[in-house]
This record gives structure tokens, C-alpha cells and sequence, in this order.
């Protein structure tokens, strides 16, 4: 089917209430009509929905929209029912939330042809009876929504997903239009392959978020930090993310005793007090909601002006997509995460009970968080290239790295006392052991070189000396594997020839703070 820009600009005005589209939605929603497969890449508050929801309402049959976040389905149903009054039958969904007569309902509107959207949950679209039921209707596409559910590698996989096409297949096949708001490129090629779509056009916005300011801060006193942050803040609204159910509680408290007007969220709360806390915190009712991860999605509020992560996020996806909860109205958006070294362990830790494959995919994710924390480049730059996009600019001029450069030396000579000490050791060591040795925390024999480590490796900031100048891409020529062996060679090079270029100015400016910075910035 082919469709003229007048039209979909007269639909666009009719359902929607806009003038213009946003981005790349024309070109999405032309693509889909015209029966082609498309993978749409797209940061949160891009517009996504509407590139599928514009075409199913002028497509022939009904579309099936896939979608993990129940809640935020039911949203999504009722703002497209209120496009047309008393036509409710033209949007419906389901899950295992609704009656045996609410399904019935839906049966009905679906066999009748009114029902132009159909969301479903990945669950229940694995249903023998809710297969058979879609075959008997006329589907005009699928959209995999949250197509990142689908990878491994994502920051939030979900076995139902790898089924979705093997049952598109046994229902009808259709156009497929997956769409994810953080995908890096081997998350995008596990989507394209498992919904076999590898001739999907790709459509892929800027991930760039301007108007956020990234900073990673010590976590040296962050209760006090973050109640003088607040406070700087005042009546502005924010979202504090925590790991654990407990430090949400115990944080939302101590706000609450500061004077500050916050409520906890998790899901260890029951589901009446999380709805009634999420409505104070959109009412403003409350200032700063402290939550886990389990807060946010689906939230819109636009006017959130800081998002604060009192523990390292377990990936960069998810640090991305939680920090992007900030500024949506394209205002000012503050974004801090404290990060200590203990916390990586603990989550290290916390892994060891899961299976190996998991462990595996979840120390790497980790890994690149840390990366991503330590370093001494532009955040943004960093964050951009992880989702394989180029950041050209030299200083983005709204993040830590950019304002306030780490001070850089000449780490010549601890690099080679690093060398003399992995060349003194047996190789099966982990590295955590050796930055023991270094830090003078533990002691290996007589190996250590004549030189007192201790005294080099600052004590009281245990940070791990062996990820210095690392970045999540792992493209830093001078400590690309996690493995001493692997280090050696570079290691030694590097620091014999003097470290030359970006490998010397990287290591040094992300040793420092192993070595001789004091707080930074006077906190
Ligand atoms: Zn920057």
C-alpha cells in the first residue's frame, strides 16, 4: 500500500494533534505501510510509539504490537481510544491481567475487524488458544516493542521474546517493525537475527541527549552529598536509584528526617502504596522518589531535573536508559552516580550464585560500567560510542571529564613497577590480587620489588590500579584484556617506549587518582 505525505500529515493532525512529525517518523511510518521490515533505534521520548501506532490506524487489518510493560500498555490503549470517542473496540490488549469476559470482548472486537492495535504481552502471545484466535484475523504488521528483551547482551533479556518469531511464522507473516530506545551494535545484529528481519532497514536516531550533564562523583559520604545536592536543588524534581530494596528505604527515610519530601519505591512495597507513592511523586506532591530500577518504566515525567545513581548501574544500557529519564522536556538534566570500587565486588559477589553464561555476560557489563566510571574521557563521547555512534566535538562542555579535566602525569615509572611485579609473579593470579600487592594491602612473598608499594598505591581510595584507562569499547590499545598475560606485552612496551600518545596520556590521566589525586574538586 502506498500512502502520499498529505495524507499521513492529515492523520498525524487527526489522531495525534501534530503538525509535524518528529525525527525520522515519516520515513518509518512509509516504509512499514509499504510493506517493508524496519528496525528502528530510537532514545527514550523520540516518538517510537507513534511509528507504529499512525500506520496501524491507517493499515488494512490489525496490528499486533508486542510489548513487555503491561502498565504501560494499558496507557498506551487508552490514549488511543481517546482519538475517537466511543470507539474503544479500536485498541485493546492482552495479558493475564484482564477477565474471561474483558477477553471475550477482545475476541469479538478482533474477529469483527474493529480492532485496529492489538497489544500483547510475550506471554500470553505464546498461548495456544490467543494463536489460534490470531490466525483468524487479518494482521497488517508486528512491532516488537523493547526489541533489546530479545539479546542477551541487553540490559534486560527475556526468554518469551526468543520465541517471537517462530510464532509469527505458525500465526501469518507480516511486516515486522522492531523498536528499542538502547540497543549497541551486538544487541541490534541478536535482534535483526532472531526475528530474521536481516533485511530490515535500519532506522537509527542520535542518542545524544545535550541537555544532560553526566558525573561520576566518590563515593566518599554520598548521604551527605546527596542531601546538600537536594538541598542546592530545592523543590526541583528528582529520581534517586538504589540496588537494594533496604538502601531505598533507609535513604527515602533519612530524606524525609532532612526535611526533604521523598517517598521509597520497590517492589517490595505492596501495589497500592507504589501506585499511591508514583502519583505524588508525578502530582509534586513529593519532590524526589528513591526507587530501584523497578521505577521508571513507562514513567512520563518531563520535568525531572535530576536522576542520581547512589550505586553503580550494572550496565551502561541501563545507566543510560535511567539517566534518560531526566530532562525529557529538553531542559536542564542532572545526572550523578557515586561509584566505589566495593561496589563492583559486592555486585561480583552477588553474581557468583547464577549461572555460568550469566556471570559471564554480567561481569562484562559490569566491566564496562567501571570502565566507563574511571575514565578520564568525555562521558558523553563514551556513552555515544557504546551504542556505536561518533562524537566528534573535542568537549561536550556538560559532563565532569569535559569541565573539570583529571589532573595527568608521567606515570612512567609506576608503570614499570606494575611490570616488575606481574614479571616476579606466577601467572594465575587474578588481578585483584595484585592490586592487593600494589596497594600494600597484602603481601606475596619477597616479590615485591625493592620500592615499598604501599607507599605508591594511595591506601584509603582502594581503586583497582589495573583498569586504568580502560573505556567500555575496550579500545584503548594499552589495557585491552582482562588477563595479566594479556596485559604484559602492552604493559611493557608501553612503558619502555614511554607509553606514546593516547596510551601515556590516558593511563596517566586515569592513574592519578590511584596514586597521588586527593579529593576531587574540594568534596
Ligand atoms: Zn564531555
Amino acid at each position: 500500500m502506498a500512502i502520499d505525505s498529505t495524507t499521513l500529515h492529515l492523520k498525524l493532525k487527526t489522531f495525534f494533534g501534530y503538525d509535524a512529525f518528529k525525527g525520522d517518523q515519516e520515513p518509518i511510518i512509509r516504509h512499514l505501510v509499504e510493506g517493508g521490515n524496519a528496525f528502528v533505534l530510537m532514545p527514550t521520548g523520540g516518538g517510537k510509539s507513534l511509528c507504529y501506532q499512525l500506520p496501524a490506524l491507517v493499515m488494512e487489518g490489525t496490528a499486533i504490537v508486542i510489548s513487555p510493560l503491561i502498565a504501560l500498555m494499558k496507557n498506551q490503549v487508552d490514549a488511543i481510544r481517546g482519538f475517537e470517542a466511543g470507539e474503544n473496540g479500536i485498541a485493546h490488549f492482552l495479558n493475564s491481567s484482564l477477565s474471561r469476559a474483558q477477553v471475550a470482548e477482545v475476541r469479538e472486537d478482533l474477529l469483527n475487524g474493529v480492532t485496529k492495535l492489538l497489544y500483547v504481552a510475550p506471554e500470553s502471545l505464546t498461548k495456544e488458544e490467543n494463536i489460534n484466535l490470531l490466525k483468524e484475523i487479518r494482521i497488517s504488521f508486528y512491532a516488537v516493542d523493547e526489541a533489546h528483551c530479545i539479546s542477551e547482551w541487553g540490559h534486560d533479556f527475556r526468554p518469551e521474546y526468543r520465541k517471537i518469531r517462530s510464532i509469527i511464522e505458525e500465526i501469518q507473516p507480516a511486516p515486522v517493525i522492531a523498536l528499542t530506545a538502547t540497543a549497541t551494535p551486538k544487541v541490534q545484529s541478536d535482534i535483526l537475527k532472531n526475528l530474521r528481519i536481516q533485511d530490515a532497514r535500519v532506522f537509527r536516531s542520535s542518542f545524544n541527549r545535550p541537555n544532560l550533564y553526566y558525573e561520576v562523583r566518590d563515593k566518599v559520604e554520598p548521604e551527605k552529598d546527596i542531601i546538600r545536592f537536594i538541598r542546592q536543588n530545592s523543590g526541583k524534581s528528582g529520581i534517586i536509584y538504589c540496588l537494594s530494596r533496604k538502601k531505598v528505604e533507609e535513604l527515602a527515610q533519612l530524606l524525609s528526617i532532612n526535611g526533604i519530601r521523598a517517598l521509597p519505591y520497590h517492589a517490595g512495597l505492596d501495589a497500592k502504596t507504589r501506585a499511591e507513592n508514583q502519583d505524588k511523586f508525578l502530582a509534586e506532591e513529593v519532590d524526589v522518589i528513591v526507587a530501584t530500577i523497578a521505577f521508571g518504566m513507562g514513567i512520563d515525567k518531563p520535568d525531572v531535573r535530576f536522576v542520581i545513581h547512589y550505586d553503580i548501574p550494572k550496565s551502561i544500557e541501563g545507566y543510560y536508559q535511567e539517566t534518560g529519564r531526566a530532562g525529557r522536556d529538553g531542559k536542564e538534566g542532572l545526572c550523578i552516580t557515586y561509584y566505589s570500587y566495593k561496589d563492583i565486588q559486592k555486585l561480583e559477589k552477588f553474581m557468583q550464585g547464577k549461572p555460568v553464561a550469566e556471570q559471564e555476560i554480567g561481569k562484562q557489563l559490569l566491566n564496562e560500567t567501571v570502565a566507563y566510571a574511571e575514565s578520564s574521557q568525555c562521558r558523553r563521547k563514551l556513552l555515544l560510542n557504546y551504542f556505536g555512534e561518533d562524537y566528534l566535538a573535542d568537549n561536550c562542555g556538560a559532563c565532569d571529564n569535559c569541565l573539570h579535566p583529571k589532573t595527568r602525569f608521567d606515570g612512567r615509572e609506576e608503570m614499570c613497577l606494575v611490570i616488575e611485579l606481574i614479571e616476579s609473579l606466577p601467572e594465575h593470579f587474578k588481578l585483584e590480587h595484585l592490586s592487593n600487592i600494589l596497594s600494600g594491602n597484602q603481601r606475596h612473598g619477597e616479590v615485591l620489588p625493592a620500592r615499598q608499594a604501599g607507599t605508591l598505591w594511595c591506601r584509603q581510595r582502594p581503586r583497582h590500579p589495573f583498569l586504568v584507562g580502560r573505556n567500555p569499547s575496550g579500545a584503548n590499545p594499552a589495557f585491552p584484556g582482562k588477563r595479566h598475560r594479556e596485559l604484559r606485552p602492552h604493559l611493557r612496551n608501553g612503558a619502555r617506549q614511554g607509553l606514546p600518545g593516547e596510551a601515556l596520556r590516558t593511563a596517566a590521566g586515569g592513574g592519578p587518582h590511584l596514586l597521588r589525586r586527593g579529593r576531587r574538586r574540594g568534596r
